[in-house]
């Protein structure tokens, strides 16, 4: 069943495969050279679980995606006051490349514009452009869960060719928001750009924002979840740049995307995605990144509007009601990140029962998604030599479409209980 989800993702890659809309960044020769056709999917549950097809493995330089990250370290390190007194949080409606400023404040505009992610290197303490870059190294690599490395090719380019970024920060310097030396901390804003990731780094970095701050394998807190609160919000609004408005609305996940192919999507409180695809469109954001992610947020249903509730400790209990025969109890609203945990436990575990009964007549509520795979847990567990059943007095979970879900939902825990027995032991031998 973990192979179910598996099996969508792997389904999902090849139908955007096929889409070469788009082109490589070619500002820099190292960005040009990437093999086209690359496509990595990865999606990172709370718990750290991943699930990753295609190029996952391969690195890519961060690039915009590193915006956020740095972002967040400011705050973590001066807080939001020294933070917002530099940088505003409105949406600019502009390229990320803009040379702007609010006409009032002087300030750039937003942290996900150059002219604001420029600002955030300034806003880290320390005492020379290495000692910066090593708290945003590491700060990255504590989100990724992973020691993060530097493409120093990709770095020596973007150094030599910066002259817009260099535009930018002289201007911010003009207008008294730069502490300390322009070159300097462009040097520190172009090794940030220049860090390795693979999508899987971006989906447990947009895993550890999906959860307040703490690193889900580790379970070690990066940041505060006031300093991720911030984050998130800054990247719904400005995150896709001049498409956030359309971002929003066909996506719903705070997210972020650079022009090396990466885009890093977080879920609240459920999941994180990472993808990467390098070829761009006119926005620089990639092609296939952007449709992989829509069709991801539709399919699942992972837009942020439509999940109002809580949906991850949906396992409230589960013991042996008998030998062979365990017994899930099930609570809260049953969606993709929820059905996914209860998915997992189960298949983990099945060499350990003959029967798993689903109890779930404390589930309020369960979408399509959860349904669907809900739905695949039968199958699997039958083709495993198994029986799952359901207790849904309500029938909340019907399972339309499903043959015989008749024969193995029941009103109460007592009946699939007394089902069990027959499955286990066969029936009694008055009904023989
Ligand atoms: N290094 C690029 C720049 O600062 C990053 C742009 C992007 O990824 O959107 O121009």
């Amino acid at each position: 069943m973990a192979q179910l989800v598996q099996e969508y993702l792997d389904q999902i890659r090849a139908e955007h495969l096929a889409n070469t809309d788009g082109a490589l960044a070619d500002y820099i020769p190292e960005l040009a050279r990437v093999d086209p056709d690359a496509l990595g999917l990865s999606l990172c549950l709370a718990d750290g679980y991943v699930y990753e097809c295609g190029d996952s493995a391969t690195e890519f330089t961060i690039q915009s995606v590193s915006k956020p990250f740095t972002y967040a370290l400011a705050l973590d390190r001066i807080g939001r006051q020294g933070v917002d007194a530099k940088i505003g949080v409105e949406p600019s409606g502009e390229a990320f490349n803009e040379i702007s400023v609010d006409k009032n404040t002087k300030a750039p505009k937003n942290p996900m514009i150059n002219a604001g992610a420029v600002a955030a290197v300034s806003l880290i303490p320390g005492v020379s452009a290495d000692h910066r870059f090593d708290q945003i190294l590491e700060f990255y690599s504590a989100f990724a869960g992973r020691r993060l490395s530097v493409d120093l090719d990709v770095y020596a380019s973007e150094k030599a060719t910066g002259s817009r970024n260099r535009a930018i920060a002289y201007m911010l310097q003009s207008f008294g928001v730069l502490d300390g030396d322009p070159d300097e901390i462009l040097d520190v804003y172009f090794r940030q750009c220049s860090i390795n990731v693979t999508s899987t780094d971006l989906a447990r970095m947009a895993t550890t924002l999906a959860r307040g701050g703490v690193e889900p394998r580790s379970g070690r807190r990066v940041t505060s979840a006031a300093v991720v609160q911030r984050t998130l919000s800054v990247m719904v609004t400005c995150g896709m740049y001049d498409a956030a408005g359309d971002w929003v609305s066909a996506v719903g996940m705070p997210a972020k995307s650079g022009v090396g192919g990466g885009i890093t999507a977080a879920l609240p409180g459920q999941l994180g995605i990472g993808v990467y695809s390098p070829l761009l469109d006119a926005k620089g954001h990639s092609v296939r990144g952007v449709e992989v992610c829509r069709s991801l947020s539709v399919n699942l249903g992972l837009h942020f509007m439509s999940v109002t509730r809580e949906s991850r400790s949906t396992v409230r209990a589960s013991y042996d009601a008998r030998p062979g025969v365990r017994v899930y109890e099930l609570h809260g609203d049953l969606l993709f990140a929820g059905a996914e945990q209860v998915l997992r436990n189960i298949e983990q575990e099945c060499s350990e029962f003959d029967v798993a009964i689903l109890e779930v007549s404390r589930v309020d509520d369960i979408d399509a998604t959860a349904r669907r795979m809900l739905a695949g847990m039968r199958e699997f567990l039958t083709a495993a030599g198994k029986k799952g059943f359901l207790v849904d007095p309500d029938d909340t979970l019907r399972l339309a479409g499903v043959p015989d879900s008749r024969a193995t939902v029941f009103a109460t825990l007592d009946d699939a209980l007394n089902a069990a027995d027959h499955a286990v032991s066969g029936p009694p031998a008055s009904d023989r």
